[in-house]
């Protein structure tokens, strides 16, 4: 077994130093320029015969402030440090995915969409590049599969022109999401604060209007894709269950936000929680479900490509984020 020290990593350059001419030769090409931005974010898995694409639509911070209700600063900067973060930040990731079940092309979520693209210079909104450059092509999508209405999963439903971003996707929203948003009277007397959420929902449903279809607990919405209600985060939130032959993944969308806080914490409440303690007796119940089965999850603000696993640890849980593989 070979012991790695900086006396043995400086014998190593004195040895490759001594290589002399080869040495000198090959410097002269590190002027190369840096490439300066990063690769498209794609990464595929297969659950059975279905493949799954997890499409990254990129990454924003925001500042902490309160947006954890019930831990100290100290806490969540504990939490950020011991997972590597800066701390005071909340590092929101978004990832959607693109689903391939072999009769069927689906997409569950959208992303932030066209407009923060801009907005952002490209940190954000970027599942409709991603996308093309994974080699889908949106007009081949049949269905989007919306878990719930915030605008990081509903707003890459259009382009930036308003046109639909899916034109040949029927656009399958749960039920009681719909109900919940799309009521008037319950938008009317809405605290200020979520009015925004409400005249959004309108402004990316309306051009939709003749595709949209609702859905209800435990439907399976195309073969392989099923619904599982998991509210909290918001009324009507839904996840989502990919199986094939014996092998299943869950697409928990918003269950928890970033694993670091809130998979490590599942008693910590988020602000964007509508109903945090239903949030958290929602999230218990799934990663005590998962947990046990050993079944691999998919979170929609967890890091990319945002695969992996969840056992329980402690009070809380553990998150192990799938190994890469070369191969499908
Ligand atoms: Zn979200």
């Amino acid at each position: 077994m070979t012991t790695l020290s900086r006396r043995g990593l400086l014998g190593g350059m004195a040895a490759a130093t001594a290589l002399g001419p080869l040495a000198t030769h090959r410097s002269a090409h590190a002027a190369a320029p840096v490439t300066g931005k990063q690769a498209p974010g794609f990464y595929r898995y297969k659950v059975g015969s279905i493949e799954v694409t997890v499409v990254t639509d990129g990454m924003r911070d925001a500042p902490m402030g309160s947006l954890i209700k019930n831990a100290s600063a100290e806490q969540v900067n504990a939490a950020l440090d011991s997972a590597f973060l800066p701390k005071d930040k909340f590092p929101f990731v978004f990832n959607p995915c693109a689903v391939n079940t072999g009769s069927k092309l689906v997409m569950i979520d959208t992303g932030l969409g066209p407009a923060t693209f801009a907005q952002s210079k490209g940190t954000a909104g970027q599942t409709h590049g991603n996308l093309a450059a994974a080699g889908i092509d949106r007009n081949a999508v049949d269905a989007v599969i919306i878990s719930h209405f915030h605008g990081d999963h509903i707003n890459g439903l259009l382009n930036a022109d308003n046109t639909p971003a899916f034109p040949n996707a029927e656009v399958m929203v749960p039920a009681p999401e719909w109900a919940f948003w799309m009521d008037d009277a319950r938008m009317n007397s809405a605290p200020e604060g979520l009015k925004p959420n409400f005249a959004n929902a309108r402004r990316v449903f309306g051009p939709l209007a003749s595709k949209i279809t609702k859905y209800e607990d435990k439907k399976e919405l195309v073969p392989g894709i099923t619904s599982m209600f998991t509210f909290g985060h918001t009324p009507g939130h839904s996840s989502h269950v990919i199986a094939s032959g014996s092998e299943s993944v869950v697409i928990q969308a918003d269950v928890s936000n970033h694993p670091a806080l809130f998979v490590r914490n599942p008693g910590w409440h988020a602000a964007f929680d509508m109903d945090a303690a239903v949030a958290e007796a929602t999230r218990r119940k799934l990663y005590d479900q998962v947990s046990a089965d050993k079944s691999r999850l998919q979170g929609f603000h967890f890091p990319f490509p945002s695969a992996g696993y969840i056992e329980k640890d402690g009070s809380g849980y553990r998150y192990v984020q799938g190994t890469w593989s070369p191969t499908l």
